[in-house]
């Protein structure tokens, strides 16, 4: 996913947006932008696969001064995108995925409207946004008209001459807070942008919801519905920092109540608890504190000297690179029985081989995964951050479980058929470690503590758009993948 901040402020806002963006870094590994509006707008992008925002947008950041500004760190196009257009020059920045991107730009190509930002033969879905905006008869109508004909879900902060408007789509799955200070205004994926920077919260956007702000305040533009909301669970469980809240919902509080609830339904005699880092720690402080096992770290995170100039581009030295981050403490491992918390289990490779391998060549004598969330199951739809169906780690023991890929997954959905255990079991086996257990989607929405109807969860449930989240007791909701 991506993650994007705004700010609007009375005096010269360059060191909020430069420090407020790069606080979303956690959230995109491929580009980094800014556009800043001074006398005129500003913009610089990079790819920050090669290198930390910090060091590319220092230049940036002190040869420029503005009263506003955008800022984004992006999983996937170029951005911000700035255009001219009849409501003025505006620069966009969003976050999210469009899946009938190709359907909606055939249109407006057949309509005589040219893309510029084509990479690698594909089309930038912000500059979409942007020229979906701009057929409308103003800016408001035109956000209305984003959201209306997408498939999918997005969330844009929009700066023009005269201030910013901020709007999530009629899901919210991608939240956007705004704070406050003496004189700025903020908006930000990431509420953990805002205390460094001074900036209180003052609201999160409620879904299909647009605001307008500038230095002096807000003003409403469009009400936000109940119905519909529909919140990434994944931000509270994996892809969010810590310090951030999503509808007020600590995302670290969130960790620790999934790590009380694996605790609570576990029986293995241990010797301490840990967690995977850096994810996995949130969910092993809330075993430790449930359990009364120590916490204890057998495995350690190197990060000094990695950042992102070490970020290569294929998926093998991507493993590489892992593997020499994690360090085991051989002290500590040996003749231990660990239990080990992880926020989530994608394809299990790196947990297999750079974290479970490696507590077993320190001398680790049980190793007992505990992950915070039900084994995932579907690819999300939202965002690119989750791979195809056939990677998943428990879509490929159905595949080895059935001798093919069946097209009927219910009962490995409800977590207490046989053949939702006799899933778990192969990956146990795959992933070779003592045991292996799951929290079940009640016992992770529950975590979270919002009525289930406003979470997303189709990771683990699927796409019955109609039940969205609504959890059934036992865990069937839908069946076909
Ligand atoms: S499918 Fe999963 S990752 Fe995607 S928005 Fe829903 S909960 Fe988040």
């Amino acid at each position: 996913m991506s993650g994007i901040f705004a700010v609007a402020s009375r005096g010269n806002c360059m060191e909020e947006l430069f420090y407020g963006t790069d606080y979303h870094s956690h959230l995109g590994t491929e580009f980094g932008g800014l556009a800043i509006r001074g006398v005129r707008i500003h913009r610089e992008i990079h790819r920050i696969a090669h290198g930390q925002f910090k060091n590319l947008f220092d230049g940036f950041a002190h040869k420029y001064a503005g009263e506003m500004g955008v800022g984004v760190i992006s999983d996937f196009d170029p951005q911000p995108i700035v255009v001219e257009s009849r409501f003025g020059a505006f620069a966009l920045v969003t976050t999210g995925l469009i899946t009938n991107g190709g359907e909606l730009s055939r249109r407006l190509v057949a309509q005589g409207v040219t893309f510029s930002e084509i990479l690698n033969g594909r089309l930038n879905q912000t500059e979409l946004i942007a020229n979906l905006i701009v057929q409308a008869e103003d800016i408001v109508r035109g956000i209305e008209n984003v959201f209306d004909r997408i498939e999918g879900s997005i969330s844009l902060l929009l700066m023009t001459e005269e201030g910013i408007y901020a709007a999530c789509d009629h899901h919210s799955r991608f939240p956007l807070a705004l704070g406050t200070k003496d004189g700025v205004v903020a908006a930000a994926s990431e509420t953990c942008a805002f205390p460094n920077l001074g900036i209180e919260v003052e609201k999160q956007l409620q879904a299909g919801e647009m605001v307008f702000f500038d230095s002096g305040g807000v003003r409403d533009l469009v009400g936000g519905r109940d119905a519909g909301k529909s919140i990434c669970s994944f931000l509270w469980i994996y892809t969010g920092y810590p310090a951030s809240s999503y509808e007020g919902v600590s995302a670290e509080q969130v960790r620790e109540r999934c790590g009380q609830a694996l605790a609570r339904k576990d029986s293995v005699e241990a010797d301490l608890v840990c967690g995977v880092p850096d994810s996995g720690t949130g969910h092993a402080i809330g075993y430790a504190m449930e359990s009364g096992l120590p916490f204890r770290r057998p495995l350690v995170k190197y990060s000094a000297g990695y950042g992102r100039s070490y970020t290569p581009p294929s998926q093998e030295v991507r493993d590489q690179i892992a593997k020499m981050k994690l360090m085991p403490i051989e002290d500590i491992c040996r003749g231990s029985r660990l239990i080990v918390c992880e926020d989530s289990i994608v394809r299990g490779t790196q947990l297999k081989n750079l974290t479970i391998q490696k507590l077993w060549d320190a001398g680790a004598e049980e190793v007992h995964i505990r992950v915070a969330c039900p084994p995932l199951m579907f690819p999300c739809r939202y965002n690119l951050s989750t791979r195809s169906t056939e990677e998943l780690a428990a879509r490929r023991a159905i595949a080895a479980l059935e001798d093919g890929a069946p097209e009927d997954i219910s009962e490995y959905l409800d977590a207490s058929s046989e053949k939702h255990g006799r899933m778990v079991e192969w990956i146990r086996k795959y992933l070779g470690c003592t045991s292996l257990t799951y929290l079940t989607l009640e016992e992770m929405m529950e975590a979270i503590g919002l009525p289930d109807f406003e979470l997303c969860a189709c990771c683990w449930a699927g796409y019955d758009e109609s039940a969205s989240a609504r959890v059934v007791s036992g865990g069937h909701r839908v069946g076909r993948s």
